[in-house]
This record gives C-alpha cells, sequence and structure tokens, in this order.
C-alpha cells in the first residue's frame, strides 16, 4: 500500500483546514501550542514507517496515556480489574462527576478520567512507581529512548486540576482508591503528560495492531489486545465515539493535545497530531485526516 503518497495527499487537503479547531487552553500550557501543526505517520505490522508533516515533532499525548496505563493494568491485575472500573462508554464528558455518583463510584470505562484514575492507582500499589513505569513502557514499544514527561504541563494540570482532584476524592469516598488521592493525580497528570512524536505513537501503538506481539515477544495476550481495541472502538474518543467509528471505523484514542491514535489489527498503526479541537474533545483536522485515510486505503476494520 503507497502509504507515504496517501499521506501527502491527505497532508494537502487538511492544511487549510486547521485553522478552524480550538486548542485547548483548559490546561494553560496547551494554551501556547501552534494550532498550524499537522503531522502524520503510519507504521505497518513489518515495521515500515511512512510519515509526513510535524510527525516528528513531539506533542503533549494526553489521554493517549489511558492506553498505556490499562495496558499495564491488565499486566498486573487481568481480570480483577473489572471489579473496578466498567467497560461501557459513557454519554457523559470525559471529567463529569455526576455519574459517578449515581454508579456509586465504578467509573463506566478506563478511558474517562474517572476510570483512568482507578486504573493509576492499580499501577500505583503494584509498582509503587507509576510514573516511571509508564515512562519505561512508552520508551520500550516507541524505540524513543529519551521519552519523558513535560514537567512544565504536568505542574500546569496541577495547577488547575480541581476536576479531576474532586473525582479522586470522590473515588475514595467510595473506596475505589486504594493510594492517597494526591499520589493517584500525581501519577495521572504526569501520564498526560507525556510528549511523545506521531512517528514514536505509530510505533508504540503497534503491539496493539499485532495482537499484543512488541518485538517478537508477547506484552500482553491476544485477547487482551482485542479488548484494548474493542474499549477504544466503544470508548476512546469521548462523546463522539459514535461519530468517529462511523467516519473512520477504526479503534482509536485520542487526547486534548490533539493527538489521535487507530490501529487497524493485522496491518497498521496511525497517528495524527493537529491540536485545534472539534467540540468533543477530538483534534478536528486529526479526525478528518483519519477518515480520509481509511477512504483513501480502503481500509476499515468493517
Ligand atoms: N489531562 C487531561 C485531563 O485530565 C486529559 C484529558 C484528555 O486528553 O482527555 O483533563
Amino acid at each position: 500500500m503507497p502509504y507515504q503518497s496517501i499521506l501527502e495527499k491527505i497532508h494537502a487537503e487538511i492544511v487549510p483546514t486547521l485553522p478552524q479547531g480550538r486548542v485547548a487552553d483548559y490546561i494553560p500550557q496547551l494554551a501556547h501550542v501552534d494550532p498550524h501543526k499537522f503531522g502524520m505517520a503510519v507504521c505497518d505490522t513489518s515495521g515500515g514507517i511512512a510519515c509526513v508533516g510535524d510527525a516528528a515533532e513531539r506533542f503533549s499525548i494526553q489521554s493517549i496515556s489511558k492506553v498505556f496505563t490499562l495496558t499495564l493494568a491488565m499486566q498486573l491485575e487481568g481480570e480483577r480489574l473489572w471489579q473496578r472500573v466498567g467497560r461501557e462508554p459513557s454519554g457523559t464528558s470525559f471529567n463529569s462527576l455526576v455519574q459517578l455518583e449515581y454508579e456509586q463510584g465504578i467509573p463506566r470505562n478506563p478511558f474517562i478520567n474517572a476510570g483512568a484514575l482507578v486504573i493509576t492507582d492499580m499501577v500505583l500499589s503494584h509498582l509503587g512507581e507509576a510514573k516511571l513505569a509508564l515512562r519505561e513502557l512508552a520508551r520500550k514499544l516507541s524505540g524513543g529512548v529519551d521519552v519523558c514527561y513535560n514537567p512544565a504541563v504536568a505542574a500546569s494540570e496541577a495547577g488547575r486540576g480541581y476536576r479531576n482532584a474532586a473525582l479522586a476524592n470522590f473515588l475514595k469516598s467510595f473506596d475505589n482508591l486504594r493510594n492517597e488521592p494526591a499520589d493517584v493525580l500525581d501519577a495521572y497528570f504526569h501520564h498526560c503528560a507525556l510528549s511523545m512524536s506521531c512517528t514514536e505513537l505509530a510505533r508504540a501503538f503497534l503491539y496493539l495492531a499485532s495482537h499484543g506481539q512488541h518485538a517478537g515477544t508477547a506484552l500482553i495476550t491476544p485477547s487482551q489486545a482485542k479488548y484494548i481495541n474493542s474499549l477504544m472502538l466503544t470508548c476512546g474518543t469521548y462523546d463522539a465515539v459514535g461519530d468517529f467509528a462511523y467516519r473512520v471505523g477504526l479503534p482509536g484514542k485520542s487526547g486534548v493535545g490533539g493527538g489521535i491514535v487507530a490501529v487497524m489489527p493485522g496491518l497498521f498503526s496511525v497517528c495524527v497530531w493537529a491540536p485545534g479541537l472539534n467540540a468533543s474533545g477530538n483534534s478536528l483536522a486529526g479526525t478528518r485526516a483519519l477518515e480520509r485515510f481509511s477512504e483513501l486505503t480502503g481500509q476499515s476494520i468493517f
């Protein structure tokens, strides 16, 4: 498949639309990102990579990190994980408090903030050093030996993290955090503040296109890779998950930094970055680019 020429075509089409999105500003550090950035990278299961635009520039991966955290928790907890978090789409915003109250402190899924806080708590309980563990996983999977957290982004989010602090305290009140809310929040804010590029993320997500295999060894089981892909399809792109599945037809995970990673099991992983978001919090141009990618390649899971 001529991925390189397809990416170049998409790049030319998308660039004029970049100013239409709105960069996230509720995390002050993210408000400074240039809305004209656009990068895209595709990695196929044999390791070949095609990329375009700002694909080598690192950005704040934000909620894309929730896939890595879930991967660690699956390794550590297996199916027990589902006693403390659900696996249904939430139908509410990613940082909603209301639903958590109704549902007695069991978050709907691991990709809304409340669910990610519970997952982070599990990793903390097992490993103590959840920040180090996640950074090491991101380095190993991406091949980016110097992948690291952006401390300014983590601090910026912590400074304004009232809603996430409310969620963590709420979870604790329902006995669904084992560690102190402050420790869970610190790890969570750092996870969101990982900086990675499109090429690094496309490489890093290849295990989900390869039935859980990374560099010839099993990172997770084929069933666990299926579970994570299914969760991305049903819960990975906020409240617009139906629209994303309709248009793109691939499991994907987005973040408010403007990145989206999508996976075609057996074939490739693809990452796009365009910081301007749509009303649902997904990258506006990024969603469109992935939609064009599935049209032009004729590839989707359906
Ligand atoms: N760190 C962000 C928050 O908790 C992540 C949001 C996202 O990318 O969905 O608000």
